[in-house]
This record gives structure tokens, sequence and C-alpha cells, in this order.
């Protein structure tokens, strides 16, 4: 069976499908999904401006019965509904099924969040005269999500954007529709009315650009590539839009000689690893100063060894496969242009093959390179990361900061003065001491700095400063 778009409340088959494959099992066909048109998108996007007055005017407990609902169903389905992101995207079942607990974690915080809507009521600067500020929601919001968090992403963009009374045109990566649209039929029966949620799956050229285009979408929220939200930010600039992007990271991961070499070396392999190396929170440069540099070294091949690579759904497996052929190409090719460029490859970086046809990888970890090299300038956003050696502190927050992104930061130490100076003058959006540079909660703001994210911070009560838009009302009394 097709799973359809959803257009004004109406499921939509569309003229084309195509197919969700699972990355463990190249014959393995997850499921078909249709493909929207940039025509759909626009009737999507017309349905959205239509729900708009109303749902904008909804009361407060309706909006928080159907986050509510959603958020029960998620939580209740958790096996099944990780299973399948696992099956799509290629995460481990543990951490398919840990995405969406945090997905019903998500809507049950803004579900909250609808309970707790307030303004401003304060004395005017004249006498005789009150000022109300209020937040009202912003219109019709375009939501486009990337394919490495294929529920959580959808979940910290859609719950707020319903829970401020904004209506929604989502498209998630063609890569991995399942995941969008099990969420998107649970929010549907859990009560919306039509057209203030429509779902159009379907390629980012079309139909992301679809909604890049239209006048009638009020604002943006975008996580992805960085060559993709510069074009999310032209095109709203152009439309004098709201926009919002979360894009790439080269994080650090500073380990310093008094650390605890156990926590380093775990915090390190997460950050490298886990997931794949598909997020972009992971750190693929880890900055070791020169007194623990051998001992970490040689604890990190050791703890690389006994890593699981396998299927996803398999129990044991700690580290799935990649994505796509493309991105294994190009995580292939990094390492390629790793040894070229004279970093020494320590350990990892060949293809393995398992039971079943996929795209497996041991995790790579080159030693010997410096932050000139590419490999520690661009993202490679694959299990691949290098270690740069550096003399002292002071050195490894200087290399820390040396870069174009700025999303998160870690530092593995035992010293409180490090730990603290390093919180303050780390240039990213989050920093981790003593943990993992992934891996955050979902009630405070994420987001970082420089070219990985541009506008105001996502999730927690900070969402709601993209997603609503401030009145300032004057009454003379
Ligand atoms: P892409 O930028 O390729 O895709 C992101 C989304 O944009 C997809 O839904 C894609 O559609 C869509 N898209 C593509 N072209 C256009 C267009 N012209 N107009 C509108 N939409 C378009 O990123 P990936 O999916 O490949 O994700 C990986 C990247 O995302 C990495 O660089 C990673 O660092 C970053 N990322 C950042 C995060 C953050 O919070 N900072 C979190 C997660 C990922 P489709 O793919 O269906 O064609």
């Amino acid at each position: 069976m097709v799973q359809k778009n959803l257009i004004d409340g109406e499921w939509i088959a569309g003229s084309e499908a195509f197919r969700n494959i699972n990355p463990s099992d190249t014959n393995d066909v997850v499921g078909e999904y249709a493909r929207a048109s940039a025509d759909d998108a626009r009737a999507a996007i017309a349905a959205a401006k239509a729900a708009f007055p109303a749902w904008s005017r909804s009361g407060i407990l309706e909006r928080h019965a159907i986050l509510r609902k959603t958020a029960d169903e998620i939580l209740a389905r958790k096996d099944e509904l990780g299973r399948l992101l696992s099956r799509e995207e290629g995460k481990t079942l543990a951490e398919g099924i840990g995405e969406t607990v945090r997905a019903g974690q998500i809507f049950d915080f803004f579900a909250g969040e609808c309970l707790r809507l307030a303004g401003e009521v304060l004395p005017s600067a004249r006498p005789n005269i009150g000022v109300e500020i209020t937040r009202e929601p912003v219109g019709v919001v375009g939501i486009i999500t990337p394919w490495n968090f294929p529920i959580a992403i959808p979940a910290w963009k859609i719950a707020p954007a319903l829970c401020y009374g904004n209506t929604v045109v989502f498209k998630p990566a063609e890569l991995v529709p399942g995941s969008s649209w099990a969420i998107v039929d649970i929010l549907h029966r859990a009560g919306l009315p039509k057209g203030v949620l429509n779902l159009v799956m379907g390629k980012g050229s079309v139909v992301g650009q679809a909604m890049l285009d239209s006048p009638d979408v009020h604002a943006i929220t975008f996580t992805g590539s960085t060559g993709t939200g510069k074009r999310v930010a032209l095109a709203s600039v152009e439309h004098n839009r709201k926009y919002q992007l979360e894009m790439g990271g080269k994080n650090p991961f500073v380990v310093l000689d008094d650390a605890d070499l156990g926590v380093a070396v775990e915090a390190a392999v997460n950050s490298a690893f886990f997931s794949t190396g598909q997020r972009c929170t992971a750190s693929s440069r880890l900055i070791v100063t020169e007194g623990i540099h051998d001992r970490f070294v040689a604890a990190m091949g050791e703890r690389m060894k006994g890593l699981t690579i396998d299927d996803a759904l398999k129990a044991g497996t700690q580290i799935g496969p990649v994505v796509d052929q493309s991105q294994l190409n190009q995580d292939t090719d990094y390492i390629a242009i790793g040894k070229q460029e004279g970093a020494k490859l320590a350990f990892g970086g060949e293809l393995l093959k398992r039971d079943t046809p996929g795209f497996y990888l041991q995790p790579a970890l080159f030693t010997e390179a410096t932050n000139a090299m590419r490999i520690s300038r661009e993202e490679i956003f694959g299990p691949v990361a290098s270690v740069i050696r550096v003399r002292d502190y002071d050195e490894a927050l200087a290399v820390a900061n040396d870069t174009p992104f700025g999303l998160s930061s870690g530092i593995a130490t035992t010293s409180l003065k490090h730990a603290t100076h390093f919180k303050r003058n780390a240039e990213a959006g989050m920093v981790m001491v003593n943990l993992p540079t992934a891996g955050v909660d979902f009630h405070v703001p994420f987001g970082g700095r420089k070219g990985s994210s541009h506008g105001s911070r996502e999730q927690g009560r900070y969402a709601a400063e993209f997603y609503t838009t401030v009145k300032t009302a004057y009454t003379l009394a």
C-alpha cells in the first residue's frame, strides 16, 4: 500500500510513488510513499492559509488535548515506531526507540506549554495608559527536515508550531518518510482540523523549492546542510519571511592531560561514532594535549576494536550502517582525502560485509591530523574522526574555536578552572563537560552559532521566539 500525503485533511495519492529502503538490508523495502508535486505543495500551502484564522483563535484546551493525545500514542507505540525509524534510517534499535521517546516527550512538553501561554501587562511611560504585550502566531509555517533524526526533528518543529497557533506545511527528507508519515497520521487522528497540518513528501528541489517560492509561507524552519540552508535564507529574504536554520557542525572534543581517561574515551567514542557519526552534534575533531595523547589514542583503538557494527535491528549492534550509498561514498572519499593530506589512518575505515547487503563502514580514526586539513574543516557526517595533538589548554581552546561552525563543543577534564574557562569561551551554542558533544535534553534550548545556525533557538520555552510574533497594545484608561 502506498502511504499518501495529507492535504487539507484528505490523504492524496499523487501520480508517483517512491520506495523507502532499509540501509541495513537493501533488499528490504520499508514502504512506498506518494511523491508530492509542486502543485501539491501549493495546494497544501493554500489549505494551511485557509485553516489559519480558525486555528490561530482555537482554545488552548483543544490544542492541549491534541498534542497530549499525540504524545500518549507515540509513547505507547515507542517500540514499533522506534523499529520503523531504525529500519529506515539505520541507527540502532535502542537509538531508534530513544529518539521516539524523545518525540513523545516533546509533544508532551508543548501540550503543557499551551496551558502556560502568557503575556505582560505594564504601566505606560505616559499617565492613564496601559500597555499589554502578547504573543501571536506567525501564520503558515513551512517545516523542512533532514534524514538523520526522522522523528525527533519533525516533533521539535511541529509541536511548537501547532502549540502557538500556527498552521503547517511539512516536508520531510525523501530518504526517511516513514516516521514522518506516522506522526502526521497520529496528529490527524488526534483531531486536528483540516488544513492545520499538511504533509508533502517528495524531492527538496521540487516540493521544498515550491515552499521557498511561496509568498504565503510566513516562516520556514529548516534543518539540513549548509548549502540548502543558504537557499532557504535567500528565498526568505526575498519574501520578507521569518526563517530559522540549523545546519552543519565540526564539533571539537578537547581532552586535557588531567582528564579521566575512561570518561574521555567513552565520551569521544559516543560523540564520534554513535548513530554512525550522522549527528549534527557529532564530534569529528578530537583535540588532545601532549601528556595524554598516546594513552588516549591507544585506548581509543582498543575501544573501537570492541564495537559491534551490524544490522541496526540486531540485538547487540552498537553502530548501524551509513544511511545510503551517496553518504557512504562521501565518507570513503573523505577517508581518502585524509590519507592524501598526510593524516595517519590509525584505525578502521574499511567497508564491512554482513549477512545482508547494507552500507557498513568500520569507524575510522585518524591521528597526526592538523586543524588546517580538509578532514578537520569540512563536515563529513559519518563515522570518521581525527585526533589533533596540541601542547596545552590554551592551544586546545584556540584550535576548538578555529572553525566556521559553532554548534556543540566538549571537554574532558578534572580541572574546575579549565572546565569553567571552556564553558565561557567555547564559541558554540552548546558546551559539554565530561560528556559527549551529542545527546541533548528535550526541554532546553538547542542551536548553534557562526555557520551552524541562524535565528532563534529551537526547543523548550525558547521555541516561542520563532513560532510567535510579539504585539504591544496601548489603551487609554
Ligand atoms: P539537505 O540540506 O540535503 O536536506 C535537508 C532537507 O532540505 C531535506 O528535506 C531536503 O529534501 C530539503 N531540500 C533539498 N533541496 C531543497 C531545496 N532546493 N529547497 C527546499 N528544500 C530542499 O541535508 P540532509 O538531509 O542531507 O541532512 C544532512 C545535513 O543536515 C548535514 O550537513 C547535517 O549537519 C545537517 N543537520 C544539521 C542539524 C542541526 O540541527 N544543526 C541536524 C541534522 C542534520 P530531500 O532530501 O528530500 O531532497
